[in-house]
């Protein structure tokens, strides 16, 4: 009996990429070739562009039967456009990538090697280095890092990329996952499976500009942990216990000192003190309550995680 060639799925995000996608595709085609005992689908997703990205998509796939491409109604996130890039893949192998060569296709085929002869059914990446950011956004960064694996049983690897080649089976697994406020890193982790990390230099993006502000990046953050720890609402309850207990002892000890030694009026400027603290502790503890629910509230809706306008199909 014949051996049926195996199939690669390289899944490639794009917003706003017309300048990456020809470089990236001459790139993607160069490591293609040296593995050539393996076929290839390319699956650019169109996350609601407003430049030529769909254009330069569609000339692609007349031109190349190989690249598929599926395009968003809108832009729905990274997030979306991974899951949307997992739920379209037909291959045995499935690897995500960033458009803009961040993440080098060149390890590719090491990265095979180690599933193919390794027997691991993951292989992920992180950058060692954070070359090229602002010294604040990395101070953050590892900041976060050391917070979420201190509170959460899931653990998250500093510097870990999206970039990864898996296996058809954990393909499957993570999009089993439904929810809808995801958070990759967490849900790789959690699925399982056995994960080989490789490390590389950062690398600068060859074109366009990054897409992550400070401001998304810290909702991202949270994202992660509240999708993957409670323990912000166990630290609440922590804090309510703790207070009571402070205030329990004030009492106490005022009630006897005034028994003793009357009852001087002083002392407002302190007690204005310790009802603003309180006060924002309160509502500090109830933004935390409010995170979750909030994510209950929009899990519950149950809405598509994103939505597809067009694919290569619609193009023949
Ligand atoms: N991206 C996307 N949807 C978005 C934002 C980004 O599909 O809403 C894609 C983007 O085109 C790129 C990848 O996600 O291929 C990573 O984005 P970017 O390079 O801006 O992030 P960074 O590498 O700076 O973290
Ligand atoms: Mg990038």
């Amino acid at each position: 009996m014949k051996k049926t060639t195996e199939l690669i799925s390289v899944i490639v995000p794009c917003y706003n990429e017309e300048e990456a996608i020809p470089i990236f595709y001459n790139e993607i085609i160069k490591i293609s070739n040296k593995l050539s005992e393996y076929d290839f689908e390319y699956i650019f997703i169109n996350d609601g562009s407003k430049d030529k990205t769909l254009k330069i998509l569609k000339s692609l796939s007349k031109k190349d039967k190989r690249v598929r491409y599926v395009s968003m109604s809108r832009n729905f996130g990274k997030e979306a456009g991974m899951l949307a890039g997992l739920e379209y893949s037909k291959g045995d192998y499935v690897t995500i990538m960033d458009v803009d060569l961040q993440d080098p296709p060149s390890l590719l085929p090491s990265m095979l090697n180690y599933i193919k002869n390794g027997g691991y059914d993951s292989v992920a990446t992180r950058r060692v280095s954070r070359k090229g950011e602002p010294p604040i956004r990395s101070f953050f960064a590892r900041m976060f890092y050391k917070l979420i694996n201190k509170m959460s049983k899931i653990e998250m690897v500093d510097g870990a990329r999206d970039y990864r080649l898996m296996t058809r089976q954990m393909v499957d697994a993570v999009i089993s996952c439904k929810e809808y406020n995801r958070y990759s890193k967490g849900l790789f982790s959690f699925v399982g499976f056995n994960t080989k990390w490789i490390e590389y230099e950062n690398v600068e993006r060859i074109a366009g500009e990054t897409k992550w502000s400070f401001w998304k990046l810290f909702l991202y953050a949270i994202e992660g942990i509240v999708a993957f720890t409670t323990i912000p609402l166990a630290i609440s309850t922590l804090m309510g216990i703790v207070f009571c207990l402070v205030a329990f002892i004030a009492v106490v000890v005022i009630l006897i000192k005034t028994l003793l030694i009357g009852d001087p009026v002083s002392g407002w400027p302190s007690l204005a003190c310790i009802i603003l603290f309180c006060s924002g502790i309160q509502l500090f503890c109830l933004g935390i309550m409010g995170q979750y629910l909030s994510r209950t509230y929009l899990e519950s809706k149950k809405r598509p995680i994103y939505i597809v306008k067009e694919t290569e199909e619609n193009n023949k």
